[in-house]
């Protein structure tokens, strides 16, 4: 698998729906290589009443928007591997900020 190549996939993906300058796709260096480390910025919620910390609808909405995100890239193939848990993990991380 290209990494670089996969990269550009998610970027233009997720570029079409939250915007170009919203999200950044990064790939984890050194033990973490493979990792594909996203960040995608949206607005607050609509009920917004942050007061330094987010409030329980901006966290719905950037959950949600996490949850979305992950499933527009569900074309994409990433590395799995088990843990020594025996659960299955995807070499993938979403954080979405809201602003
Ligand atoms: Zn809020």
């Amino acid at each position: 698998m290209d990494v670089k190549l996969r990269n550009k996939q998610v970027k233009k993906v997720l570029s079409n729906a939250y915007g170009h300058k919203n999200v950044s796709v990064r790939n984890g260096q050194g033990t973490a290589w493979g990792w594909c480390d996203i960040s995608i910025k949206t607005t607050k919620s609509d009920k917004c009443s942050c007061n330094g910390f987010y409030c329980q609808a901006c966290k719905d909405k950037m959950n949600a928007t996490s949850q979305e995100a992950e499933q527009l890239l569900q074309g994409i193939e990433f590395y799995n591997y088990t843990d020594d848990m025996g659960s299955r993990n995807t070499e993938l991380i979403i954080q979405v900020s809201a602003s």
